[in-house]
């Protein structure tokens, strides 16, 4: 069976431990390769090569930088087919996204920031005959960043490309369930030349590998994307260290849709922002809110489209909706079927497991639901589930629908359909949120600012605000008399 290695000071090693975790296959519900179980051991190793490495790294002039990076963008897009195939497997995804998306995406943000770096620029301020402030951007030192399985390569880039690219070195730890694309990183990161410690990927578990990164000292900044609940305790032990921190969590978000929308172009983009990588996006639209009046017309098209997507194996062209990520995570999307249903919701479609004959009969398949009848304030509608389940509900009026939007402790994103443009800025105006889509969703200008309010984290990655993360401001003033 396949053994991954963690990736430290530029080589591929086994960790201290000699230990592995099972990786399983979620699309068969089987263990097909072993990842290193690495503790507080090799993240020291892994820091202190990072260490070591910065001072070269950061006074590497930005431009072999970002062609050292550039180089990595490129390896990536080589490689699609393969890292896609690879990230399909492990995260029980259809193959076409991990095509269409995940790997473009991941080679996107490598390319983006290596020339992004390029144009950064720092200001200075005039005191007129009596000083000159300039401030100097420096790279913070080793940035620790931590991320999920959902969209694997794609995060884990989206957070190591602009530390590197600002001259950061990195300690980095993917997500234990969905390591793979990391793993095969590490690999082209080896062959695009970058020099030895500047990146390092610790594999394990979470309170092991990543609770060490974020409680080392010589680690100043966390960046993390995850759960909420894992986002409080990593705040919890870096806020006391004064760590600079940037906290991507979850969301519950709403996606309004009004009577004067375009009804097909909304109907279709529901389909994905419903159901895409099985509801596994941070950025899905879990809670539908329909105006009154066409609501019934909604519901009935809406449950008809959902019933016809293909349920199966990652692999195979037709899927639309693969396997989702673990058995732990399949039982608990199931308890919050059943709990809706206690809470009064009617189940229109799905609701259940779905058994693929064959090799596949042990993978992770559910079908898609969709749910009525909740009140916007029960625990279906506040809690985030993470999968192939939505709910719908009327409204009558635009502060009734914008209340019930901002019902829940999060704040991630949010979605409005309609063709009135002043109510549509007026809607985007009053949503809490960090990202409002206005007739359309998941459409990204990596220029903009990414990112949420409430429990949904703090800071902001994206665009040029990703280098002020990973940089420190120091203003010098100089007397001119
Ligand atoms: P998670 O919080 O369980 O794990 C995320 C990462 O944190 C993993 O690498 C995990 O090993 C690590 N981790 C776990 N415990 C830790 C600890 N004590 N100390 C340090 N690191 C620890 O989240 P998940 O289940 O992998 O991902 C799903 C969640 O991520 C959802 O809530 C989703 O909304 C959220 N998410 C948010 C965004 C965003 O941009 N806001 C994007 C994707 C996913």
């Amino acid at each position: 069976m396949d053994k991954i290695k963690n990736y430290i000071n530029g080589e591929l090693v086994e960790p201290i431990s000699k230990a592995y975790i099972d990786n399983y296959d979620p699309s068969r519900g089987k263990v097909y390769s072993l990842i290193p179980d690495s503790d507080e051991r090799d993240v020291e190793l892994a820091v202190t090569a990072a260490k070591a490495a910065f001072k070269m790294w950061s006074n590497t002039p930005k431009e072999q930088r970002a062609r050292i990076l550039q180089r990595i963008g490129y390896l990536i897009e080589d490689n699609l087919d393969k890292l896609a195939l690879i990230e399909s497997v492990d995260n029980g995804k259809p193959l076409h996204l991990a095509k269409l998306v995940d790997i473009p995406r991941a080679a996107a943000n490598f390319n983006f920031y290596a020339t992004g770096i390029l144009h950064y620029a720092a200001n200075t301020h005039s005191m007129e005959d009596t000083a000159i402030n300039y401030t100097l951007r420096q790279p913070v030192g080793v940035a620790g960043c931590i991320s999920p399985w959902n969209l694997p390569l794609y995060l884990f880039t989206w957070k190591i490309a602009p530390a590197l690219a600002s001259g950061c070195t990195v300690v980095a730890k993917p997500s234990e369930v969905t390591p793979m694309t990391a793993y095969l990183l590490s690999e082209i990161c080896m062959t695009a030349g970058l020099p030895k410690g500047v990146l390092n990927i610790v594999h394990g578990l979470g309170p092991k590998v990543g609770n060490a990164i974020v409680s080392n000292k010589d680690v100043p900044l966390i960046s993390f994307t995850g759960g909420t609940k894992t986002g409080a305790h990593i705040a919890s032990i870096a806020a006391p260290m004064f760590k600079k921190l940037s906290l991507e969590l979850g969301g519950k978000n709403p996606n309004i849709i009004f009577a004067d929308c375009d009804y097909e172009k909304m109907l279709a983009t529901t389909m994905h922002s419903s159901f895409s990588n099985q509801g596994q996006i941070c950025l899905c639209g879990s809670r539908i809110l329909v105006e009154r009046s066409i609501y019934e017309k909604f519901k009935t098209d809406f449950v008809a489209r959902t019933k016809q997507l293909t349920v199966g194996p990652p692999l195979n062209a037709d899927t639309k909706v693969g396997a989702v990520v673990s058995k732990s995570h399949m039982e608990k999307i199931l308890s919050y079927v059943e709990l809706a249903q206690q809470e009064g919701g009617k189940v229109l479609c799905g609701g259940k497991r779905k058994i693929i004959d064959g090799d596949f009969k042990e993978g992770y398949y559910l079908e898609p639901t969709i749910i009525e009848g909740l009140p916007y304030n029960c625990r279906t509608n506040q809690e985030e589930i993470f999968g192939p389940v939505v709910t719908i509900m009327p409204f009558d009026k635009e502060e009734e629908v914008l209340m019930m939007a901002n019902s829940t402790m999060y704040g991630l994103a949010s979605t409005v359909w309609t063709q009135d443009i002043t109510k549509a800025h007026r809607v985007a105006n009053e949503i809490h949120a960090g990202i409002v889509w206005i007739n359309c969703w998941l459409l990204r200008d990596l220029r903009t600012p990414f990112g949420g309010v409430k429990s949904s984290g703090v800071g902001r990655e994206g665009g040029f605000e990703a280098f002020d993360f990973f940089t420190e401001p120091k203003n010098v003033c100089i007397k001119l008399k």
